[in-house]
């Protein structure tokens, strides 16, 4: 606790004793944030941070149409979801109104892992088969079956025998030029192996804008020819939309869409409630029928009145404030200012995403070798200068900058500002 603050120093003890080693916090210096509105948070000492991270309060910290509609209904009735009650059909409708017509049904979940965990069930039932293929540095949950396809967790390195993990669709270190075709022959040959050991295909499962393998949106369609390859192995594609889903990506609700293709299960979290916690997997009927079928499955709390009534909000304010055009819109304006600095700063190797998901990827100046010492050096400066951001990808060396929804261009003008300054001094 040496150098920290005595009101942080002091969570920080109480958090070890209660939490043991579960415990994680960002930064050396632990922030203890008492309070957040719009793309701020404020710590206790009444410093001000721009939330430049944080995609739960996707709308924004606290929207006042998401937090009365959660306190109106928690007011009138909150619980087990055995009854019959308006406003989950309500937002269900909604929702599925967002997919393709084929997408018609969804279960309502508590959290990301678990909306992943019955994807994985429901693609097993409906393939006959048992094996799945994932990112290198994918991170998919923390129950024990979506951990087992969850690489970046792994601390052994070692993948489970029904798993099989490529290389994600990186155009920026791709040597092939091609990155959508290079994707689809390694699920492929992943397919092929995973025959030849007696393993039946089931799915093959991807965070649609790749998030912890390091934010790769680009070239748009480049999931097309992967995606017809599990098809034409009688797999299943799910597509994880807990990061990129609703619209952060912009000119879609959700992410697989920037690539012209169709999932058949679709599993969501984090910004779903805006804080609320709650997720979702979206299917087709004749996927989720035999899963019940066999499981009689059920949530005490998934699409409870008050998740409902969350959820309903957050699309409120999607729609009603115009957020995915903002998210197109900034997020250009955000990566032509950070593109802009490569010319001065050459360890900025890379600046890519797609709406209000940027990566910003720094590498060691004439190479494309990942230069993780700069972007830890970036995420700590930043933080001192009132800009809370984050690293991604397997070594850690790219920025993911992925601020709520509601940023705005003098916000985004402001985070460029920031980050020639912490450039210019490193
Ligand atoms: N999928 C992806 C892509 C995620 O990023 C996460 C959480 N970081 C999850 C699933 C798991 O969600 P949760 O933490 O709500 O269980």
């Amino acid at each position: 606790a040496e150098g920290l603050e005595p009101d942080v120093a002091s969570l920080v003890a109480r958090r070890a004793s209660s939490f043991g080693a579960s415990s994680v916090l960002f930064y050396e210096q632990p922030l203890h944030i008492v309070r957040a509105e719009g793309v701020w948070m404020h710590d206790a000492h009444g410093r001000k941070f721009m939330d430049v991270y944080n995609n739960v309060p996707s709308v924004g910290h606290c929207h006042p149409h998401v937090v009365e509609a959660i306190a109106r209904q928690a007011a009138k009735l909150a619980t087990n979801t055995r009854y019959l009650y308006d406003n989950v059909h309500d937002y269900a409708e909604r929702l599925l109104a967002t997919f393709p017509a084929a997408l018609s049904n969804v279960v309502f979940t508590c959290t990301g892992s678990e909306s992943n965990d019955l994807a994985l069930r429901m693609a097993k039932k409906f393939t006959c088969g048992g094996g799945f293929i994932v990112t290198n540095t994918a991170y998919h949950g923390n129950t024990e079956a979506v951990m087992a396809i969850s690489p970046s967790s792994f601390r052994d390195r070692v993948v489970p025998a029904h798993v099989r993990t490529v290389a994600p669709p990186d155009g920026y270190t791709d040597p092939t030029g091609d990155v959508g075709a290079r994707f689809a022959a390694d699920v492929q040959a992943a397919i092929a192996d995973l025959e030849a050991n007696g393993i039946r295909f089931a799915a093959l499962i991807v965070d649609s804008i790749f998030s912890s393998d390091g934010i790769f949106a680009d070239p748009p369609g480049f999931l097309k020819p992967a995606v017809d390859a599990v098809h034409a192995a009688g797999g299943v594609f799910i597509a994880d939309e807990v990061q990129p889903g609703f619209g952060r990506t912009g000119l879609n609700m959700w992410g697989h869409q920037h690539h012209g293709v169709e999932a058949d299960i679709v599993t969501m979290g984090k910004p779903m409630g805006n804080g609320f916690p709650m997720g979702g997997v979206v299917t087709r009927r004749e996927i989720l029928d035999p899963f019940c079928q066999e499981t009689g499955y059920f949530n005490t709390f998934g699409g409870n009145p008050v998740a409902a009534a969350a959820g309903m909000a957050v699309l409120d304010v999607i729609e009603g404030e115009g957020l995915m055009r903002n998210a197109h819109e900034v997020g250009g304006h955000l990566r032509a200012g950070l593109r802009a600095l490569m010319a001065d700063f050459p360890g900025v190797g890379d600046v890519r995403g797609a709406g209000l998901f940027t990566g910003m990827e720094f590498s060691r100046p004439g190479t494309r070798e990942p230069d993780r010492d700069t972007a830890t050096y970036v995420i700590n400066a930043m933080k001192t200068h009132g800009v809370l951001i984050g690293a991604a990808g397997a070594h850690g060396n790219t920025l993911k900058v992925r601020p709520p929804l509601c940023f705005s261009r003098d916000n985004a003008e402001h985070f460029v500002d920031v980050m020639r300054t912490v450039l210019a001094a490193r």
